[in-house]
């Protein structure tokens, strides 16, 4: 139960102005304790300390404290560099949050105290000030090393410090219990190299989607792309979100279906744009399936130069998979998603009430994703996939929301170690894909849902991994009894097994190199493999097709 971000630190290691730009990238509220203290006080610090002595400063900078740390809504707290000197602010500041400790050097810390352009500090005041830092930095330093995280900010710009705050507070956070109430709809954060951005997941938090906008700083102008079939059924509240946060919304809508992701459509979407003389500054809002996402997300990557956008994702497999990690792009009529950008949303809100509107085909398509997120890097969310089949199957939200946010923190965590698919990482999503892509080419994506040629490629992948000799027979079986209660095709009974293979030859020309196999070596254990034997391909489509 730790929502809070708080930064303690010796004077000038960047509290404030590192502790505003966290809060601004997170989307959180800031409380600077020391500017609080002397907005309740009504007189600078020195003044209270000359006056009314150290300890009637310490005494108001608790209270200012447990204040801010009693906020139900997670917040940016940077506290005074005399803050840890009582037990009872470290102990509240321990139970209530991520204690992260900016460092810097003496000299540094001299250099940026002699910079600015605010008070004196009362403890840095009289003559040899750098041999007063040394000192009194001593002092504090153990109690300053109790910290979960620290950041040592000698050679980082207020930027690049923000981003390193935020990652040490996603890292340390992962050794604490679930966060509290308040916090609980952030499924995880994405870091790449355009910034972090939030991915949140939780049961109707459309109705609060503009005040979350509102806290990053994207609240002036909406324009919201989504197809006709989403937009009367969750556009609209979209829209009312957006509107009752004082946010003009713009609509633009087109006919629902991955023929509508053309380059036809994107011009007209521009047009549109030009047409309400978007500016850059301007955000687009992306509501619907992946086919919206993946539209939308190229209109904001090209429109402008680019343009910020978030994903309102409306269906499981754009929740879990499409709405995190930047791919954009359109289809041509010579192959699926031949044209697009990378282009990070700035935020992901999964609103899990929205599936309730699903067909159950594409909420079972869609759940084809999560299993593989268990199948390829979480065991833990495999057992949970067998074990709730059946509640997932009915969106028993209380099971649902955990799923889809442990889903979405497994997609987020792979973008942001390998955000543009080079560091061999990314590639692990590909599992049961190889194969899966083939079949719905060669079955001219007619027959079978994405998620569920996934499936199907997944046994493929999965009979592999076996005669690898990497799965067990029993894991593999796993893998088909799950599959299967969720009513996910295992087989593709009469497809020709050659169409497969020539969609593969096709897929693997356009990869140029030899084909790179994402095989499992156990449940939530996967690997590349690149010397899999032809003969162990055409055995696992034979079985999968029964020819
Ligand atoms: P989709 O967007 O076409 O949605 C499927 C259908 O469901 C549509 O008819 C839509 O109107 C309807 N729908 C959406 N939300 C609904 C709701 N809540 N209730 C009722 N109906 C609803 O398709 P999809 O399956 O979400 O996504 C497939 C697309 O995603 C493909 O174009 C694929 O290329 C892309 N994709 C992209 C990525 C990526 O990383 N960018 C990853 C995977 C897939």
């Amino acid at each position: 139960m730790k929502p809070h971000l708080i930064l303690i630190g010796f004077s000038g290691t960047g509290k404030s102005a590192i502790g505003r730009e966290v809060a601004r990238l997170l989307g959180w509220p800031f409380v600077d304790t020391d500017q609080e203290i002397v907005r309740r006080a009504g007189k600078p610090i020195a003044a209270i300390f000359a006056q009314e002595g150290e300890e009637a400063f310490r005494t108001l900078e608790t209270q200012v404290l447990a204040d801010a740390l009693a906020s139900p809504q997670p917040t940016v707290i940077a506290t005074g560099g005399g803050a840890v000197l009582r037990e009872a602010n470290r102990q509240h500041m321990a139970q209530a949050g991520v204690v992260i400790c900016l460092e810097a050097r003496p000299d540094t810390i001299l250099q940026r105290l002699v910079q600015a352009e605010d008070e004196v500090r009362p403890l840095l005041a009289g003559p040899q000030p750098l041999e007063r830092i040394r000192t009194l930095k001593a002092q504090r330093q153990p109690l300053y090393a109790l910290a979960d995280w620290t950041v040592h900010t000698d050679h980082l710009s207020v930027d690049e410090a923000a981003h390193e705050v935020v990652r040490g507070y996603d890292l340390a956070r992962r050794r604490f219990p679930q966060p509290a109430d308040a916090d609980a709809d952030l499924a995880a954060i994405v870091h790449t190299s355009a910034g972090p951005y939030a991915i949140y997941a939780g049961w109707n938090l459309i109705p609060t989607l503009g005040q979350r906008l509102q806290r990053i700083g994207l609240a002036s102008t909406a324009y919201l792309v989504s197809d006709r079939a989403v937009f009367y059924t969750w556009g609209r509240k979209v829209q009312t979100a957006l509107e009752e946060a004082d946010i003009p919304t713009h609509i633009f809508t087109f006919p629902p279906g991955e023929a509508s992701k053309t380059l036809d459509t994107v011009r007209l979407a521009y047009g549109w744009l030009a047409s309400l003389k978007a500016q850059r500054g301007h955000l687009i809002v992306a509501v619907g399936g992946g086919v919206v996402g993946d539209l939308a997300g190229f209109v904001a990557a090209t429109y402008n130069r680019g343009m910020p956008f978030i994903q309102v994702p409306t269906t499981l497999l754009a929740m879990v998979d499409a709405a995190i990690g930047g791919k954009t792009g359109v289809d041509l009529p010579e192959g699926k998603n031949l044209v697009g950008a990378f282009h990070q949303p700035r935020m992901v809100l999964a609103d899990a009430a929205t599936l309730s509107t699903l067909p159950p085909r594409a909420l079972r398509e869609g759940w084809a994703e999560t299993i593989k997120h268990g199948l390829i890097l979480d065991a833990h969310l495999f057992r949970t996939c067998e074990e709730q089949a059946e509640a997932l199957l009915g969106l028993d939200r209380q099971v649902t929301v955990p799923v889809l946010r442990r889903s979405m923190a497994i997609k987020a965590a792979v973008v942001s170690q390998d955000e543009k698919e080079t560091k061999g990482l990314r590639i692990l999503l590909n599992y049961g894909h190889t194969v899966g892509h083939a079949l719905e080419q060669a079955t001219g994506y007619t027959d079978y849902l994405h998620g569920e040629a996934v499936a199907i490629g997944m046994m493929a992948e999965g009979r592999i991994s076996q005669r690898m000799g990497l799965l067990s027979a029993e894991g593999l079986e796993r893998q088909r009894r799950v599959l299967e209660r969720f009513g996910l095709p295992t087989a593709c009974p009469g497809v020709d097994p050659q169409a497969l293979k020539a969609a593969m030859a096709v897929d693997k020309k356009r990869a140029g190199k030899g084909l790179r196999w994402v095989l499992l070596a156990d449940i939530g254990r996967a690997v590349v493999r690149a010397d899999v034997p032809d003969a162990l391909v055409d055995e696992a489509l034979r079985e999968i097709t029964g020819r």
